[in-house]
């Protein structure tokens, strides 16, 4: 049967309960955050806090995007989710290019060498440091999702190799796959990329479509059959709210409920409310459906966004 991999093993899809498909509770390290320290999410306690209000403002699952070698922690992630009633779901793969150092292995393994290693992790576990070090030890936690990124308007040599990478991981064994686009751009190249490693349509979403909330661009991507992922709601630098709900109540109505995915990607520690920050992880439970109905979005299709499609796409 296929399940969903969570931080407590694997569950039946149909537990999953409502999904924050991107978000981030823990991220140290790494150079985003060597850039700018807002992108620095590590203290346990806050983050665990964060997580409370996103499940009692009615949340109940949320993947953490955070992949290898830009502040990954698999051991604070379990500490943040112990004893809390969620399902924290982790990410392998790679981000963008811009993210890792020249001096970093992705740069000098071969592709063959790190499929090698992102297979190690969905075989038997992500590993605890990241591959960084000498010693390599699998966590017990299989990832639910594996990551690739690219840049704005460019796809660098880097990049199409790691694309190639979580193609290839995500043929083999079904992972789905949940990428980066760099405000909104180079989806098609994307897709393009993946499909030729052997990876179905409906395992593709095409990440931060919204940063770039252009219609047709959205319905040339998911001409191709693949999701598309809605995660800068209320982000103000990027465009107000009502273009997010303007963009799920049309492409809804063009029988498009079944290919949208919606999440938060609260990155900054100045967006979670324990970090002192706004509007944090409870603002999608606790507004969005809300919102959308006030749109005429249907409670079907409300329920189709945040329930249904994560179970289906992220089940292997
Ligand atoms: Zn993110």
């Amino acid at each position: 049967m296929k399940t969903i991999k969570t931080l407590n093993g694997p569950i039946a899809p149909d537990q999953l309960g409502f999904c924050d498909i991107h978000e981030h509770l823990w991220k140290s390290g790494g150079m985003e955050v060597i850039e700018d320290g807002d992108f620095a999410i590590e203290d346990l306690e806050k983050s665990r806090a964060e997580l409370k209000s996103y499940v009692e403002a009615g949340g109940k699952s949320l993947i953490d995007m955070q992949p290898i070698g830009v502040g990954r922690g698999i051991r604070e992630l379990k500490e943040i989710a112990k004893g809390i009633d969620a399902h924290v779901i982790a990410a392998t793969g790679f981000h963008r290019a811009g993210l890792y150092d020249k001096a970093h292995f992705v740069y000098k393994y071969s592709l063959d060498q790190i499929v090698e290693l992102v297979l190690a992790e969905v075989e038997k576990g992500i590993e605890v440091n990241d591959f960084c070090g000498p010693f390599v030890e699998h966590s017990d936690v299989l990832p639910g999702v594996v990551k690739a990124g690219t840049s704005y308007y460019k796809i660098t040599p880097l990049e199409e190799k790691l694309l190639k990478v979580a193609g290839k991981v995500s043929a083999k064994t079904g992972i789905p796959v949940i990428t980066h686009t760099h405000r909104g751009t180079m989806g098609l190249e994307q897709v393009e990329i993946l499909k030729a490693q052997g990876v179905p349509a409906e395992k593709i979403c095409i990440g931060h479509l919204d940063r770039n909330a252009d219609l047709t661009y959205h319905r040339m991507v998911l001409r191709e059959g693949v999701y598309v992922q809605y995660d800068c709601v209320a982000r103000v630098k990027y465009h107000p709210v009502s273009d997010t709900m303007e963009l799920i109540k049309e492409l809804s109505k063009e029988g498009y409920a079944g290919r949208i995915l919606i999440g938060g990607d609260w990155g900054r520690a100045s967006y979670l409310k324990s970090y002192n920050g706004a509007p944090g992880l409870e603002f999608i439970p606790k507004q969005l459906p809300g919102l959308m109905r006030e749109y005429g979005i249907s409670d079907e299709v409300i329920e189709r966004i945040f329930i249904h499609n994560p179970q289906e796409f992220l089940a292997y």
